[in-house]
């Protein structure tokens, strides 16, 4: 059973279609699901999609379990997807650590815990959260992690607990970002930092295999970002885009997994493999420059988009207590570190093409800060203009 939905991020219901994809899991049975594009704000989502309480059955499949060959690795590509793995744990701690030494960290849909692991030996306090029963009672006895069953919306922490919380290819999964981001927003501390990573549907690979793209995963992704519409959505929840970058590993996986799925549903010939294999390390090399950020790169076409977020916000009683004006510029003051003498905050905001708002939390005593950085979201991002 499908149910219909409008945008994620607007709630326009104004949709049209966009790519007919099928389920890798499912191809012998010919199930497709339908990808729309809002015709207000460009974000592209999975619609009709599951319902909620029905969505569990399409991860029931074997290979959909990552932790399996985790344990004890046998095989030589066993061996080898080990070793990818840690130099993907490397990457994202040195990319943790550049925003904050050490900690409190949650890792929201941490699987088997590998990085809660990793970053606890290096002196960080951490939680874990995962949805998969399976996996977080693996990390539970294996990893001894604290790490809770359940979906964002089961997280009863107290509020402003977190230095840095992390969502590694989760959020594509959620039927709400919005309001998952609303939850970890209240829990991170002032000023906390978000690290949010999920495919790029304007990244090259995603244009080239289209409908065999790997990473479109319908119908367990309903969410399909650029970093447009994931900056806009995370803005809706008072977070501020820092800095953007890719998986560089991701860029490989992708390609040669779409490669074998494009293979398996065109049942293409086995001779055509090498020649396959050749086009997969070009597009993935198309796919790592085009993630980079060069001079040259206005918008990040890479196979993932990895956005570094801030939560910066104000209390309540301190903003009241000054002018909008006095408020805004402290804000400012926070996030870049100065504003000029004799020029008003609002001001210097727009000069840099910003608009700023306070938001007040329904339930805390803070407001968020909205502040929406037009310049630094090139248009060429935004998927209205994907052709
Ligand atoms: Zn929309």
């Amino acid at each position: 059973m499908l149910e219909h939905r409008s945008c994620p991020l607007c709630q326009a219901d104004e949709a049209e279609n966009y790519l007919r994809a099928p389920d890798r899991f499912a191809l012998a049975e010919g199930e497709a699901y339908t990808l729309q594009r809002c015709r207000r704000c460009g974000m592209i989502y999975l619609n009709p999609r599951p319902f909620e309480a029905d969505s569990g059955r399409y991860y029931q499949h074997a290979e959909y379990l990552p932790f399996a060959s985790v344990a004890s690795p046998r095989s030589l590509m066993e061996k080898l997807y080990a070793a990818l793995r840690r130099v993907n744990l490397q990457w994202k701690k040195r990319l943790i650590t550049r925003f904050r030494d050490r900690g409190t960290m949650l890792d929201a849909g941490c699987g088997t815990g590998e990085l809660l692991a990793f970053m606890r030996a290096r002196g960080w306090q951490v939680r874990g959260l995962e949805r998969d029963a399976a996996a977080a009672e693996w990390g539970r006895t294996h990893l001894q992690l604290p790490i809770q069953t359940g979906s964002i919306d089961a997280i009863a922490d107290t509020p402003e607990t977190y230095d840095v919380i992390t969502m590694w290819h989760v959020l594509e999964h959620v039927y709400d970002p919005g309001a998952a981001l609303r939850t970890l927003a209240r829990l991170l501390k002032k000023e906390g930092v978000l690290i949010v990573a999920v495919p790029n549907i304007a990244g090259v690979d995603a244009k080239f295999y289209q409908q065999h793209w790997i990473a479109l995963d319908v119908p367990r992704h309903v969410n399909h970002f650029s970093l447009s519409s994931l900056a806009r959505c995370a803005a809706q929840q008072g977070f501020t885009l820092r800095r953007w970058q890719q998986l560089p590993l991701d860029a490989f996986f992708n390609a040669l997994l779409s490669e074998r799925l494009q293979a398996a549903h065109l049942q293409s010939p086995a001779w055509l493999m090498p020649l396959r294999l050749l086009r997969a390390g070009a597009l993935a090399l198309a796919s790592l420059l085009a993630g980079s950020r060069t001079p040259f790169t206005s918008a990040p076409a890479g196979a993932t988009l990895v956005a570094v977020f801030e939560n910066v916000l104000i209390h309540r009683a301190a903003a009241d207590a000054l002018s909008a004006s006095d408020a805004a510029e402290e804000v400012l003051q926070r996030l870049h570190g100065w504003t000029p003498p004799g020029f008003s905050a609002p001001l210097v905001a727009a000069s840099r093409g910003e608009t700023l708002e306070l938001v007040p939390d329904p339930e805390l005593l803070i407001y968020h800060v909205n502040l929406q950085t037009t310049v630094a979201l090139p248009t060429k991002s935004d998927p209205r203009r994907i052709s």
